[in-house]
């Protein structure tokens, strides 16, 4: 019997109701599987404890979930009480950072059942690994002088031990997938960085000749991923590379609702963290009407992170059989609530 011990964040607005929709799938899986256990721990930490006590999470926080195998977060934010920068910074950024959760990691996938923007998908279905720790996004820079003197300089920064242990990592990845990874680049237009993440990438991929690569600037990749998605697998790309290429994986799989993402530590001295790309939608909270599937195709990623990669495939075909069925939360075209679509996805595990 194996188990695995779990930090729960639901956090702000849905994440209160799509949270508890996933651990109920995962205390099916263990249900039915009969090997596994799981134990949660709940931590409260979210916007109203960030008015009570003046900050988002305990003092100790981190030392707290320092101990768990992996965190499961809901979503964070609630803006009309608390400054998106102050519950951000205060709770899940700081995670990503303290946490050295140096990969992301964003599928996208067609799933039958719901209505692609895309006239003909082709049944795409592509990883992206996005550098997660440095790169565009980085504090180093300055602003310079007033009126029209003033000067921005923003530098972004690329090391080699952050820049190849994202491609390997895609190496991979890809490596238990269809064998291909893509680089995004702009080596045409970014004079330092590109070129050396381009020699990077050639490198590292000498360790993987088995592996199909391809290489494209992001313009061209960002055009590809509504033209013609079907001929990716696995995609590696910078911070700010990453961050639109997920977006525009999100939206060609029809709804932000469904789209899944992991954090990632490789290190092995901290927990990585699952949360799904969507917010808090506080349009939607307390309707009880949130898709629940971008949570629980979360909970997906975090199986195969522990190792049961088979209890995971059953999950994902459960929640695309459900969504096939016609139970479906309005933001797909249904009008299923959040309760029914989760008990239709239990209901199939258990056949
Ligand atoms: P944040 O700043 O936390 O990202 P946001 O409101 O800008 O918040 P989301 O919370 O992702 O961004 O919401 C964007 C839109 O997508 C909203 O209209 C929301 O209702 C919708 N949405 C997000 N997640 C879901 C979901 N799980 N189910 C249904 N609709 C959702």
């Amino acid at each position: 019997m194996s188990k695995h011990e779990i930090a729960v964040i639901p956090g702000d607005g849905i994440g209160n109701e799509v949270v508890p929709a996933a651990l109920d799938v995962l205390n099916t899986v263990a249900e039915v599987h009969g090997g596994i256990t799981f134990e949660f721990t709940n931590f409260p930490w979210n916007c109203d404890y960030y008015l009570k006590h003046g900050q988002m999470m305990p003092e100790d926080g981190l030392n707290t979930l320092q101990s768990f195998e992996a965190i499961f977060l809901g979503a964070v934010g609630d803006p009309a009480k608390v400054a998106d920068h102050i519950s951000l910074w205060g709770l899940l950024i700081k995670i990503r950072r303290e946490f050295e959760q140096v990969i992301n990691i964003r599928p996208a996938k067609f799933i039958n059942g719901i209505v692609s923007p895309l006239t003909n998908p082709n049944d795409f279905d592509l990883i992206v690994v996005r550098e997660n720790s440095e790169g565009e996004y980085s504090e180093v820079g300055g602003r310079i002088h007033k009126g029209e003197d003033q000067i921005a300089i923003q530098n972004a920064i690329f090391t080699r031990k952050g820049t190849e242990r994202a491609i390997r990592y895609a190496f991979e990845l890809a490596a238990k997938r269809r064998g291909h990874v893509t680089s995004a680049t702009k080596s045409n237009g970014i004079f330092h960085s590109m070129p050396f993440w381009d020699e990077v990438f050639t490198e590292t991929s000498r360790d993987y000749p088995e592996t199909r690569t391809s290489s494209y600037h992001i313009d061209a990749l960002a055009a590809f991923f509504v033209t013609k998605p079907h001929i990716f697998d696995v995609i590696v790309a910078s911070n700010l590379f990453g961050d639109i290429l997920t977006d525009i994986g999100a939206a060609i799989m029809g709804s932000i609702g469904i789209a899944p993402a992991a954090n990632i530590n490789l290190n092995g001295k901290y927990p990585s963290m699952f949360e799904p790309v969507h917010g808090s939608a506080p349009d939607i909270c307390g309707r009880g009407i949130a898709n629940p599937t971008g949570q629980i195709w979360t909970a997906k990623m975090m199986l195969d992170h522990l190792g049961q990669q088979e209890l995971g495939q059953k999950v994902l075909t459960a929640m695309e059989e459900t969504i096939l069925s016609g139970i479906k939360t309005p933001d797909i075209g249904g009008n299923a609530s959040t309760k029914e679509m989760t008990e239709d996805i239990c209901r199939r595990l258990k056949k």
